[in-house]
């Protein structure tokens, strides 16, 4: 186990279940006051069981700018002269569907959870990081550096969160406030259910054009999701790169997690845009003649 030091108070988003729990719980028991974001107080009393008396579950939507207010103020009172340590941008969701028919709202919906919720968090907690020349820590994914069919908001959503980081470590390099981004792999997590789960609500609201062009494709992409889902690596591999880049002297500006992300994110890198196409297709086995 961890050794418990006085680390100072983070902040996590989306810390319900999957990585923001496990970050919550982790750096708990590495010795931080975790002020950890849950949208229904019966999920903040769960962590709280799962933790020291430290943890404080915060009610957080990061799609409701009153809440959001709200929680920088809640953390803010409670943390009195002190700043905060570190802001863990957690939170997301799984928008997936062929893009041709995707209802615009849906496109949006990604991108006001898992971009801009994520930039309005960190504005209002930014004033609490500058008091103690704190650290944000965004989490992406191999999926901000591959996109692969039907997952086209989500990739967008994580492609952005690239650009985001890039530019807001350098805008607060004159403070030495630290930004890094994590891009995991498959993690074993609620969020492949949920993703499949939203995706099929979408797809059933669906024109029967979109049905008759993209079933065979959709029915291989969710059943490798399914899959995939059942097989990524625990949550709790994510938690320590979460405390490397909250802890280290000079913490990475990205931190690949898992084999696949680091073998998916080469592959893009190196293999020309139609192999690396060829490739996913086959490996999604979407259909050549739908
Ligand atoms: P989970 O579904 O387990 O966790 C997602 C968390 O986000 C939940 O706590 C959920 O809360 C919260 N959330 C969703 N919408 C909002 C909102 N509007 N406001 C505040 N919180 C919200 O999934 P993961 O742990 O897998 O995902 C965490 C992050 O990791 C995401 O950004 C995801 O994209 C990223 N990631 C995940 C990978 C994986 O394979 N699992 C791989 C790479 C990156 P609630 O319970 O209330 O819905």
């Amino acid at each position: 186990m961890a050794s418990k030091q006085n680390f100072g108070a983070v902040v996590i988003t989306g810390a319900s279940s999957g990585i923001g729990e496990a970050s919550a719980i982790y750096l708990d028991k590495l010795g931080y006051q975790v002020f950890a974001g849950v949208r229904r107080d019966a999920d903040g009393e769960q962590l709280r069981r799962k933790t020291s008396v430290r943890l404080t579950p915060l009610l957080l939507d990061v799609r409701d700018e009153a809440s959001i207010i709200a929680a920088a103020n809640t953390v803010s009172a409670a943390l009195n002269t002190v700043g905060l340590a570190g802001l863990v941008n957690n939170a997301g969701i799984v928008v997936a569907g062929p893009l041709e028919f995707l209802p615009v709202a849906e496109l949006r919906k990604q991108l006001e959870v898992n971009v801009i919720g994520q930039i309005a968090v960190t504005q209002a907690f930014l004033p609490l990081l500058r008091k103690a020349q704190g650290r944000v820590i965004n989490i992406g994914s191999d999926n901000g550096k591959v996109s692969v069919p039907f997952l086209g908001p989500y990739c967008a959503s994580k492609f952005a969160m690239e650009a985001l980081t890039d530019a807001l470590r350098m805008e607060l390099q004159p403070w030495g406030i630290e930004v890094s981004i994590i891009e995991p792999g498959t993690v074993t997590t609620p969020i492949w259910d949920k993703s499949i789960t939203l995706a099929d609500d979408i797809w059933n609201k669906l024109p029967p054009q979109a049905h008759k062009l993209y079933s065979a494709a959709v029915d291989a992409t969710r059943n490798t999701a399914n899959k995939l889902g059942k097989n990524g690596f625990p949550a709790e591999v994510v938690a320590l790169a979460v405390a490397h880049a909250l802890t280290a002297k000079k913490p990475k500006t990205r931190y690949v997690v898992g084999l696949d992300a680091q073998i998916n994110i080469w592959l893009a890198k190196i293999l020309p845009d139609r192999l690396l196409d060829k490739l996913i297709i086959q490996y999604l086995g979407l259909p050549k003649n739908p």
